[in-house]
């Protein structure tokens, strides 16, 4: 079968064939991928940056966002049959069996030894079919099959609100998100759909259709500076973000950095005075992979589909280097 990785020996974004997934094992399930999405972490493999093959390989197949229509489960799989639509969870639990790992919050491993599909030491899921725990992946509902690949961005977001809501000292009603991307939009969505009031920062101009998407669904947008929130969920990938996401909490005030590269000064007696509170996430767990699954359902049909484009898995070369401008994510498709 075809597949889309990183030649680490040649340091390449290739394609190539390599070996289907052999038939499930008990609890095991194969699967046929239906989408495969690319974010700012695709991009960063891509250079080289981050990442690496599994043990002993050269080669990693990329690709953690997915959906898949199950084709083959193995003996004592009960819940999921050939047919169902899944997700697969990015995260392996550490062979170290971290305290973490082992409660079940693979996100939050501190052994350095967990690996991620598609990312850290296993091959991910840009290819035509792939085998999986039945316990990684994450049923789906049909009717949500053509937008499922947003579940896995949607996690994360979902693990970031639930520290975000646990570590404010009351009850947080304005939430600030820095940055107009598929994270950004898909977090002012799922927190206005929570009720909170949410306002996006980005640099586009309110005609930009991001902007419009956003402000048609009632989120306000405001490319200029924004005022201060209860919540600020940093979503840019700068590091001038991260000063500028702290910079905009209100008193007692609680930030995510989701995406922020490099360094950031904070005023320290600030955060201290005003009982501040900065954090950063990343990954997410079981729970909030299964809550994103069903939040998913709850945001407009419409709107969600509008953030998608399908292209070819061919196109991963172009697909992969560039931010998409308009669309907002890039989903590869294999035949059909
Ligand atoms: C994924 C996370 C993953 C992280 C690693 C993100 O794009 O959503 O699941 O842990 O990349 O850098």
């Amino acid at each position: 079968m075809r597949a889309v990785g990183l030649d680490f020996a040649r340091r390449l974004l290739a394609d190539r064939d390599v070996a289907p997934p052999p038939a499930p094992g008990p609890g095991e399930v194969v699967f046929r991928i239906r989408g495969v999405g690319v974010c700012g972490t695709d991009r960063e493999l891509a250079a080289f940056e981050i990442g690496y093959p599994p043990p002993g390989a050269s080669w990693l197949t990329l690709g953690h966002e997915a959906v898949g229509e199950v084709v083959a489960a193995g003996d004592g799989v009960a819940a999921l049959a050939p047919g169902d639509w899944v997700v697969p969870l990015v995260r392996r639990s550490c062979r170290a069996g971290c305290r973490w790992c082992a409660a079940g919050r693979r996100d939050l491993c501190e052994s350095a030894t967990c690996a991620e599909r598609g990312i850290y030491g296993l091959d991910g899921y840009f290819c035509e079919f792939a085998l999986d725990r039945a316990e990684d992946l994450v049923r789906v509902a049909p009717e949500l099959a053509d937008v499922a690949v947003l579940v896995e961005p949607l996690s994360v977001i979902e693990k970031a609100v639930e520290r975000l809501t646990a570590t404010h000292p009351g009850e947080p009603r304005t939430v600030l998100v820095l940055g107009a991307g598929p994270i950004g939009i898909l977090a002012a969505l799922v927190l206005q759909l929570r009720g909170f009031e949410v306002t996006v920062h980005s640099l586009e101009p309110v005609s930009h259709p991001r902007a419009r998407l956003l402000t048609s669904s009632g989120v306000l947008y405001c490319p200029r500076l924004p005022a201060k929130a209860d919540l600020v969920i940093e979503a840019t990938g700068s590091g001038q973000a991260a000063a500028l996401a702290v910079d905009r909490l209100s008193p007692n005030g609680v930030c995510c950095l989701l995406g922020a590269r490099g360094e950031a000064r904070f005023p320290a007696l600030r955060l201290i005075v005003e009982n501040l509170a900065v954090f950063g996430s990343v990954n997410a767990s079981p729970a909030a992979f299964r809550l994103a699954a069903q939040d998913l359902g709850r945001l407009d049909r419409k709107l969600a589909a509008s953030l998608l484009r399908r292209v070819s898995w061919r196109a991963y070369g172009e697909s992969i280097r560039t931010t998409p401008g308009d669309s907002i994510k890039l989903v590869h498709v294999f035949a059909d």
